[in-house]
């Protein structure tokens, strides 16, 4: 671009999509216009550019919509955690030491927990599990004997077995009672294996989180146990002899936690609990103040349910302070912190690139409008007032078109429009719905009516992905994802967009948009250009997102490439490992299907063909081995 008129500065391509909001200093737009990731947070540290990621994506041959983990970030946000707690710790002299766990329910690919536990390692950062199946993975790959594995979630007599063996294995495997009933299990089991347990317990705080897992928190939660429990409990593990088994103290409000205040009153609310309980002689060493740490999707810093109203500096010093001054006033010693906070750490690193592979344009369907003998009045209505438009009147015409538009659809449906009068009056309406559109950019107030108008006139991106695999929080509970082109942030975007999906679902969509303005139902967007393929990125999809879609419309998980920073090459980067997406195949085996039954059944049906003479044997056999290829390829379009 050399137009002066429409070309960005790097700077004004971050502000246009709020880079440096929700990027936690991540990502940057370089001099190219190319989205970039700073994996150090350093403007002159090593810088990856996302045209290059892609550019060598497609020379292996890899196709979109692709998973990119940038394992340096990852890293970078174990280390920030665990440090960033470790200084709020000296800063205030308290005399615990910070024990986090990453909870691997946030995303369990194997890839990601091993880096987590290895970047973790020098912090003594271990693992929480919520089901038996994760707990056989935090056994099997967490090396670090003095780290915690913390154990929630229902438990049966398995998942108590399995903790049990963690402890002859040296472990510090605490199991967190979260249902009176587990008491009783965990006396009776640790008995019969000759295990000594370690046990914690959740408490049921009366402080409710706001946001959208509120409902996780309060007397209504579903974990957790009331004071009486507690005290109960604690006499169960007395007569058992068991009660200095007790070492840690738990509570989780919710995940994404909006407001400070939420977690300055739990802490509170706990520290309290943790002071009376020392003060029966109850040994407790760890206090585990769960998840929530936010993330601001929407980067706007507040207490709104896609943000967050504090930072990690300000989460782990009011922790921190807040703790020791109960203790203090209770005269009891500081416990060890505990932290189990997944989305914090993984949602930066991951995100979904795809391509834009089609336009579906609202306005630019047109048919022959002029005058007939004998059409129905609603078109020469319509006429009349797409020809009587002008700036005096336009909010007027707005009004009366979209009344025509309605009845002419009713008339269709009473036989009374035909279908070429019906084209007529669309082809007319939309002409009017671009000059008004036109013309709203020549005034300086726009009535609340006419706003409608930017989406009526939006374009639909058609995205190669499904809404429901890559981002199924945008469509279950309207999270926010910060989404944005990778390139061209050089150039003046101006297309109003709505992006779709390659689902068959009308719900496979997204229409809800952080921009410079706020929250908008359209995304502006850079015209596509024949010669060059558009990408768009999804981001923050690290926590939740990666591990959660379902197969709707059977289109199977995304390819992956997973990349490290190098300083020493050109690009500052490589590709360390690609991990293939589902095929076809694999995605209809999963619902039961035999794809070796349904090629020999393919076969079959050709070979009937060919005896009969419909197909040549020579393209039968084409048409077979086109069937398996098919069968064996990636789920999304090959554009
Ligand atoms: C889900 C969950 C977490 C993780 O919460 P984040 O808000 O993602 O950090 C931590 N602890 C428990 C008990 C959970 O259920």
């Amino acid at each position: 671009m050399t137009d002066k008129e429409t070309s960005l500065s790097p700077q004004e391509g971050c502000e246009l999509y709020n880079v440096k909001q929700w990027g936690n200093d991540y990502f940057s737009v370089n001099d190219k216009g190319h989205l970039c990731v700073l994996p150090e947070k350093r403007e002159n540290g090593p810088e990856i550019d996302f045209m290059q990621v892609i550019k060598e994506i497609n020379d292996q041959g890899i196709s979109f919509p692709t998973v990119i983990r940038f394992h340096d970030i990852l890293r970078s946000q174990v280390r920030l955690l665990n440090t960033t707690f470790a200084e709020a710790i000296a800063d205030c002299g308290y005399q615990g030491r910070f024990f986090g766990v990453y909870p691997i329910k946030v995303n369990q690919m194997r890839e990601v927990v091993e880096e987590i536990i290895d970047a973790g390692f020098p912090f003594d950062y271990g693992l929480e599990a919520g089901s038996k199946s994760e707990l056989l993975a935090c056994l099997a790959y967490n090396e670090n004997c003095e780290s915690l594995t913390i154990l929630n979630g229902y438990k049966d007599e398995d998942y108590i077995r399995l903790a049990l063996l963690g402890r002859k294995l040296g472990r510090k495997v605490i199991i967190v009672v979260e249902n009176f009933s587990e008491f009783e299990l965990i006396i009776r089991l640790s008995e019969e294996m000759q295990a000594d347990p370690l046990i914690g317990i959740r408490t049921k705080l009366a402080v409710k989180s706001s946001g959208r897992w509120a409902a996780s928190s309060g007397d209504r939660a579903k974990f957790g146990l009331t004071c009486s429990e507690i005290l109960a409990g604690i006499d169960l593990l007395r007569q058992n002899g068991m009660v200095n088994c007790l070492k840690l103290l738990h509570f989780h409000v919710g995940s994404q936690i909006p407001d400070i205040r939420i977690i300055k009153q739990a802490v509170t609310e706990a520290g309290r609990i943790y002071g009376s309980l020392r003060q029966l002689g109850i040994p407790i060493e760890y206090f585990d103040v769960g998840g929530g740490l936010g993330i601001d999707y929407d980067g706007s810093r507040s207490a709104t349910d896609s943000s967050r109203n504090y930072s990690l500096q300000a989460y782990a010093a009011d922790i921190v302070s807040g703790l020791q001054q109960v203790c203090d006033e209770a005269e009891v010693p500081h416990p060890n912190i505990v932290s189990e906070s997944g989305r914090y750490v993984t949602a930066h690193h991951s995100c979904v690139i795809t391509n834009v592979v089609d336009i579906i344009h609202q306005t630019t369907n047109s048919c022959v409008t002029s005058v007939t003998s004998d059409e129905h009045i609603l078109v020469t209505n319509m006429r009349e007032a797409a020809e009587s438009l002008c700036m005096e009147n336009y909010q007027e015409i707005f009004n009366d078109v979209q009344q025509y538009k309605d009845e002419t659809i009713n008339a269709f449906r009473l036989g009374v429009v035909t279908l070429e009068e019906r084209a007529k009056v669309e082809t007319l309406y939309w002409q009017v719905i671009r000059s008004v559109y036109g013309m709203l950019g020549k005034v300086d107030f726009i009535p609340e009516e006419l706003q409608q108008i930017e989406e009526l006139k939006a374009s639909q991106y058609l995205c190669n992905f499904s809404v429901f695999q890559s981002a199924a929080d945008t469509w279950a509970i309207k999270q926010i994802l910060p989404i944005m082109p990778v390139m061209r942030l050089d150039e003046q975007p101006t297309e109003r967009c709505s992006l779709v999906d390659i689902t068959c679902d009308s719900d496979g969509k997204i229409t809800h948009f952080i921009t410079q303005k706020g929250y908008e139902k359209t995304l502006l967007l850079h015209p596509l250009r024949k010669e060059e393929d558009y990408y768009i990125g999804l981001f923050l999809t690290g926590a939740y997102q990666d591990v959660m879609g379902d197969m709707h419309n059977l289109f199977g998980r995304l390819n992956e490439v997973h990349i490290y920073c190098d300083d020493d090459d050109p690009d500052d980067f490589y590709i360390e490992e690609v991990i293939k997406g589902t095929s076809a195949q694999q995605v209809l085996a999963t619902m039961q299907y035999s794809p070796d039954i349904m090629a020999r059944s393919i076969k079959k049906k050709i070979d009937r063909q060919i005896q009969r003479g419909v197909i040549l044997p020579r393209e039968g056999v084409r048409l077979i081995d086109f069937y398996e290829s098919c069968l064996e390829d990636y789920t999304y379009l090959k554009m």
